[in-house]
């Protein structure tokens, strides 16, 4: 519906309410119309509707009550208006989940009852045209890339703000989408006003006052206000120039929540409009922006009015006209409009699906894309004979699972398959991928080609090299190991200069076969001779763009990447679309499931006394912080004060190490050293022992502060326990007794499987936690909710009709699709989580 309809349905329905006195609208009905008129026209409304409403409020103040009455009737039919109260329960936008189109809108809207909407469906696509109250941009249209200053009220100082904020452009500032909105769309009379609520009202200034308060620190406004029914008392702090705004017998429009002092309601710093303005902060579904300091809300609201009003209509829509009509989507010049200024919840809603499918949709054709390229390449054929890989399994010290196995031999065939293999190993913690790892690089280095392996911390890193060295060069009693000691290498960030000039020589002249590493790898200028696989670690860490960057370093190599992070499906969908997926399901043979329990922060000794029997049984644990050092006294409990508790007080019988990321590179290593000796028995430490670390003695894991960790992460510090055979235990303790913030955590007592910590991270948290914070393509995601299976499917389905039909985008109609696709995936480039 037209935000002008809306308006003038509000004001009627508060006259009848009111019983027809000509009070809505202080002054009487007629005086809405000078604003209406503009903003009907701005609409594009049917001019003999406009004139009809014209000629009706003038002649309304004369008429008596009954005539009043039809008058009323009659408009509010000549434009299919129900007389019953619009929106009295408005939707929450986010919450539903339910399917929305919008075609379907425009079918509910042939049932006035449910659906208060303007009923004819073709209202929706009129875009909104230059709205009147403001002046033409200062220079003529320069389309969506001309810089915000063309905006009237955006000067120099103003715009270098903006830019600050990464707004430079007008599509920038359209694509910078309201945080949440207000539903200030329902007016209301001051004597029917109730405690708590948000809402819009009416009024005239009785009075104003401006004095100082707390001895003159602070300026308090307090106006009276009245609307015929009733007085209500209002207050602003240090605003005293409103005093010159409103003046005595100003009729203003007011937005804010209703509250309560010594008995009498009051609003407290409202937003305030005189009435004849356009209604643009209040009186509607107001959108909120997300702020900095130096921008108001108003401010914001104002740029993007103007540029709803100029530029969305004339925004070219990337979306194909097919799969908008197969999604039923509206245009992206309506759903711009209504994103920002939503003419009713269900436009609203109707809005943020399509734009949500679009990103979703941009993000699929990049990964398909991807993946086409990667699929017709040409790679290297390693075809190793299966003896080989048979004699090789039987070297290790362990006999292999059935999932290892498996994912084995699926690389063997990637890796004949003369196509560059792009594969996904997904195995919870302790699953044993590191093995499967080392004998693709085997299978290489037979084949005369060298690997890299990718670690994101140097801790892994280091341990990779330790077990990788032993599992791959250790002779059997009669086969042959795949590599010599000297041929594999680590690279990590603090290794001596002069020792990186020695590996780059090996990696360059071929006699260095494996470099182990963490990111200062691919930093290095190092060059291979014949770099035939790259290994990614704990690959949820890394982007589809890096991923990209570190093929660069071979000609089309083979790539591996392993993650103990369990994926949802409808993540794995769209963040892995463009590798094969491998699923070790299986855990080596002996484990046994960790113990886990939730403990009282008073129960803290109990923890204490388990460790100390576990470590006198010849185990060793884990204590965990979430912080390194204590700042405030708020804060929860931290390593650094807690271990010198622990060691002093608590253990002083034991030996506690200590480890955070503070630390420099070399004493980390030498403190993980020190634990894997056994030369402490307990580990003090922040996350950064979360990932991948390998300590088969440790039997007890415990975790204080635990609820400030999301269910998947604590459910990879859990897994550096339990790698031996022995019991091992889980102690979770939260910083305090909140029942429901550590319900979440009784969760991982109930399960040790991943994949359902990960769902249910996934609807408490959102995909932050699986996708790191920022990667290619993905901080573009401002309005899809990665949790919509439904909109991920959709989008993913029509990404791949597209893609089936026109592979290379080549068609016209796909040209804006093409440019739209380049600024996507570009703007996101190069973040490194
Ligand atoms: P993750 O999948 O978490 O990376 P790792 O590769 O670090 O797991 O393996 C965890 C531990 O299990 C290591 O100590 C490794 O040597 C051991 N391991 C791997 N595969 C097997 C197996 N099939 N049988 C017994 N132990 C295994
Ligand atoms: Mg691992």
């Amino acid at each position: 519906m037209h935000s002008s309809v809306y308006k003038l349905q509000k004001f009627i329905k508060l006259e009848i309410e009111r019983g027809y006195d000509n009070r809505a609208v202080v002054g009487g009905l007629d005086k809405i119309l000078p604003a209406w008129e503009l903003e009907a026209r701005a609409n594009q409304l049917d001019e003999a509707l406009i004139q009809l409403v014209l000629d009706s409020l003038r002649s309304y103040p004369e008429g008596e009550p009954a005539a009043r009455a039809e008058l009323l009737t009659h408009l509010l039919n000549e434009f299919s208006l129900p007389a019953s109260a619009p929106h009295s329960e408005p939707i929450s936008p986010s919450a539903q989940s339910t399917e929305q189109s919008f075609g379907q809108v425009a079918e509910q809207a042939e049932e006035p009852k449910e659906e208060p909407h303007y009923g004819r469906a073709g209202v929706y696509s009129a875009p909104a045209q230059r709205d009147t109250v403001y002046d033409a941009p200062h220079e003529e249209l320069q389309g969506l890339k001309a810089s915000l200053k063309v905006l009237n009220g955006v000067g120099p100082q103003y715009l270098k703000v903006l830019n600050g904020v990464g707004l430079n452009t007008i599509e920038d500032l359209l694509y910078y989408f309201p945080r949440r909105y207000d539903d200030y769309s329902q007016l209301k009379p001051i004597n029917r006003l109730t405690f708590g609520e948000e809402t819009t009202l009416l009024g005239t200034i009785q009075s104003i006052v401006t004095r100082p308060i707390r001895s003159g620190k602070l300026q308090l406004t307090e106006a009276v206000i009245g609307d015929g029914t009733g007085f209500l008392r209002v207050s602003w702090f240090n605003q005293p120039w409103l005093m010159n705004k409103l003046t005595p017998n100003t009729q203003v429009v007011l937005a804010g929540k209703v509250d309560q002092y010594l008995g009498r309601l009051t609003m407290n710093s409202p937003e305030v409009e005189l009435v004849e303005q356009e209604h643009l902060h209040t009186n509607r579904i107001v959108p909120v922006y997300p702020l900095t300091a130096q921008l108001t809300q108003k401010m914001i609201r104002k740029m993007v009015y103007q540029a709803i009003h100029y530029w969305a209509s004339k925004m070219p829509d990337p979306l194909p006209e097919s799969v908008r009509v197969a999604v039923k989507l509206a245009p992206l010049s309506v759903a711009m409009q209504n994103v920002h200024f939503p003419e009713s919840q269900d436009m609203l809603d109707v809005a943020r699906w399509r734009l949500a499918f679009d990103e979703i949709f941009f993000l699929q054709l990049g990964v398909m894309k991807l993946k086409r390229n990667w699929k017709t390449a040409s790679g290297q054929v390693f075809d190793t004979p299966q003896s080989w890989v048979e004699e090789q399994i039987q070297r290790l010290p362990f006999s292999l699972t059935g999932a290892q196995k498996r994912v084995i031999g699926e690389i063997q065939a990637d890796l004949a398959s003369g196509r560059p293999m792009e594969r996904l190993i997904q195995g919870d913690v302790g699953s044993g991928k590191t093995v499967v790892a080392a004998l693709a690089a085997g299978m290489i280095a037979l084949g005369g080609g060298q690997s890299a392996i990718m670690a994101p911390t140097s801790i892994l890193a280091e341990q990779h090299y330790r077990s990788l060295t032993r599992l791959l060069t250790e002779p059997g009693e009669l086969i042959a190991a795949p590599f010599r000691a000297e041929e594999i290498r680590l690279l990590i960030g603090d290794t001596p200069e002069a020792e990186r000039a020695q590996i780059r020589a090996g990696a360059a002249d071929g006699s260095v076969k494996l470099v182990i590493g963490t990111h200062a790898l691919f930093e290095d200028p190092i060059v291979f001779q014949r770099l035939q696989l790259v290994v990614i670690d704990e690959q949820h860490r890394f982007g589809v763009a890096q991923r990209a960057a570190l093929r660069s370093k071979g000609e089309n190599p083979h790539l591996l990447v392993m993650t103990a992070t369990p994926i949802p499906r409808s993540l794995a969908l769209t963040v892995y679309g463009d590798l094969d997926l491998s699923v070790m399901d299986e855990m080596p043979a002996g484990r046994q499931p960790v113990s886990t329990f939730v403990l009282a922060p008073l129960e803290r000794e109990r923890a204490y006394h388990l460790i100390e029997a576990q470590v006198k049984e010849g185990h060793q644990a884990f204590i965990i912080y979430p912080l390194v050092e204590q700042g405030e006294k708020e804060d929860p409990l931290a390593a650094v004060e807690e271990h010198k508790r622990l060691q002093n007080e608590t253990f002083r019988k034991l030996s506690v190490g200590l480890l955070h990321g503070r630390m420099k590179p070399d004493e980390k290593d030498e403190v993980m050293r020190r634990f894997r000796d056994g030369e402490y028995q307990i580990l003090v430490s922040t996350t950064v022992v979360e990932v991948g670390v390998d300590i088969p003695n440790a039997s007890v894991m415990l975790i204080e502060g635990a609820n400030r960790f999301g269910l998947a992460q604590l459910h990879q510090l859990r897994g550096r326990v339990g790698r031996g055979s022995a019991q091992s235990v889980c102690l979770l303790i939260p910083d305090h007794e909140d029942a429901l913030e550590n319900e979440r955590l009784t969760v991982m007592a109930e399960t040790n499987d991943g994949f359902v910590l990960a769902e249910r991270d996934l609807q408490q948290r959102g995909p932050g936690e699986f996708l790191g914070t920022r990667q290619a393509g993905y901080s573009e995601l401002k309005m899809a909710n990665l949790t919509d299976v439904r909109l991920i499917e959709k989008a993913r389905e029509q990404a791949q009709i597209l893609f089936q039909n026109d592979p290379d985008l080549l068609a016209p109609e796909h040209q804006p699709l093409v440019e739209k696709l380049k600024s996507f995936w570009e703007e996101g480039k190069g973040d490194i989580s």
